[in-house]
């Protein structure tokens, strides 16, 4: 008999959900985890981003504050406070973390886990075995292949900076670009984003990303496009100057940023060991995630992937609804559960925020063809009525369909964080233009425009 029900390699967003659920139902259950409890999300991932996000949401309001009669002068808070606060916040989370997986008598191995062979692994110098393994190992920021990628950073890097720079250029385009370039602007770096296309956020509905790049000009961040960085070189006095390869160059700045995506961490986890001597080994799929079906199972009867390793939306109520589900189905008596990845929302913490779920006009076009129709509005929110900024809210409804399904809701601007959350129940409902339309709306807020489109 094996040692253990369930073995979970890594105790981040994923592993934890798996392993606790597991636990729940009584399986024995084994967790290994290298580092620091919570994964990339607790300790440098969306629970410090928040935060920080927070702190530059402050600095935004303090600029309006003159508008509503408060008299205060622009202020940037003591970063190494910040970073001193946030750090011993995300310490107590690393201990009630540890305390969760105790009280549920999972039993914790701190170090590396490697396969040893088929239901077998070793968790530095100690062996275990079980009869499900769940790789659930995240992933890691990647770095350009070019001479001097090293001087530069990545999100990683970010949390541990103890001094803000002041000048800083991030290159990228996705989630983590938007993100923390906005967050270096708002607390008073000068910023400079390199993207390689024209426009940011184009996995998105087109008007978000055009609206964020424009409110980000807005903001100051200098826009570089048609950016594909060749070299970073130090350009003396521990500045940094990154050639690019049409000859132009961006710097001299305190720090380069990459944000250029994240690849999966499969590092000296010994994957072909897993499976049965001549047999299917864990298959990885063409972007060296590792492949899974709908219900998380790789290629290796008895081991699965979840979360940011299996490369599908990379975000932490996905990691977690993914292993809750599979220990549901492994333990739970549930044989068919498993992770929907259809509409699942996302909100991309940029100034404004961005809130998206659904489709994009231009996927349900390809979807639905000419039975797709659109509903659109821009306004200043009442907040800016009395402020010097006037940041406007832009939204977007797709609906497919005679019956006006409701496929897609994409909000930018103040509030579209909070309010998408009950706008996806709807969405993966099936409401209609005609069930929005009949909801009462709530006034005045941002979010009743979604209910009185035409
Ligand atoms: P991880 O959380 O990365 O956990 C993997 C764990 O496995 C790690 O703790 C690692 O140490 C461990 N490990 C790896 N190899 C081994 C091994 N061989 N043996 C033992 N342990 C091992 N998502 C959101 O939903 N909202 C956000 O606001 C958000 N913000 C983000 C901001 C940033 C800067 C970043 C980088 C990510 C953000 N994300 C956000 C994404 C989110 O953090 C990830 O999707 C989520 O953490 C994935 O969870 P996971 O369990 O798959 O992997
Ligand atoms: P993303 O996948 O969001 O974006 C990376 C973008 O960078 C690419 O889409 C590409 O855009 C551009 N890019 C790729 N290679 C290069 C290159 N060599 N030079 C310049 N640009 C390049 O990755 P992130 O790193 O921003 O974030 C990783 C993941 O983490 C996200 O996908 C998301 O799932 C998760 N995350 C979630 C957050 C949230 O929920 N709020 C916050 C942060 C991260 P293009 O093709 O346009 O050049």
């Amino acid at each position: 008999m094996a040692d253990y029900d369930l073995i979970v390699i890594g105790g981040g967003s994923g592993g934890l959900a798996c392993a606790q659920r597991a636990a729940e139902y009584g399986a024995r259950v084994l967790l290994a985890e290298a580092g620091r409890l919570g994964g990339t999300c607790v300790n440098v991932g969306c629970v410090p981003k928040k935060l920080m996000w927070n702190a530059a949401e402050l600095a935004h309001g303090l600029e309006d504050a003159p508008g509503y009669g408060f008299a205060v002068e622009g202020a940037v808070p003591d970063w190494a406070a910040l970073k001193r606060a946030r750090d011993a916040y995300v310490l107590r989370l690393n201990g009630i973390y540890e305390r969760n997986l105790a009280s549920r008598k999972v039993e914790l191995a701190r170090g590396y886990a490697r396969f040893t062979g088929p239901g077998a692994v070793e968790i530095d110098g100690r062996a275990a075995t079980a009869a499900h393994i769940v790789i659930a190992t995240g992933g890691r920021p990647l770095v350009p292949e070019i001479p001097g990628a090293r001087l530069g950073i990545t999100s990683d890097g970010f949390f541990e900076l103890e001094r803000r720079p002041g000048r800083v250029a991030v290159v990228g385009s996705g989630y983590i670009a938007v993100e923390l370039a906005g967050i270096f602007a708002a607390l008073g770096s000068r910023v400079t984003l390199a993207i390689r296309g024209e426009a940011v956020l184009r996995h998105f509905e087109r008007m978000l990303g055009e609206v964020a790049l424009e409110m980000m000009r807005g903001e100051g961040i200098e826009v570089v496009t048609g950016a594909s960085a060749e070299s970073v070189r130090d350009s003396g006095g521990g500045a940094l100057e990154i050639g690019l390869h049409d000859g132009r160059r961006i710097g001299p700045v305190d720090a380069v940023l990459w944000a250029i995506g994240r690849g999966p961490d499969l590092e000296g986890l010994r994957l072909e060991r897993a499976g049965r001597a001549g047999g299917r080994g864990v298959e990885l799929n063409p972007y060296g995630f590792v492949a899974t079906d709908p219900y998380q199972a790789t290629s290796v009867a008895g081991v699965y992937a979840i979360g940011d390793v299996s490369g599908r939306l990379q975000l932490t109520p996905v990691a977690i609804a993914a292993g809750r589900r599979l220990s549901d189905r492994l333990f739970g008596g549930q044989p068919e559960r498993h992770l929907d990845y259809r509409n699942v929302p996302t909100v991309i913490f940029g100034h404004p925020p961005i809130g998206t779920v659904g489709l994009s006009e231009a996927a349900a076009r390809d979807l639905y063809g000419d039975e797709v129709k659109v509903y659109t509005s821009a306004f200043v929110p009442l907040y800016h009525a009395l402020t010097a900024g006037k940041p406007r809210v832009h939204l977007k409804l797709v609906t497919a369909g005679p019956e006006q399904r409701v496929v897609g809701v994409h909000v930018i601007g103040k509030g579209a964080d909070e309010l998408l959350q009950g706008f996806a129940v709807a969405v993966r409902m099936g409401a209609t233009k005609r069930d929005f339309d009949d909801t009462v709306a709530i006034h005045p807020t941002v979010a009743e425009e979604l209910v009185t489109m035409r």
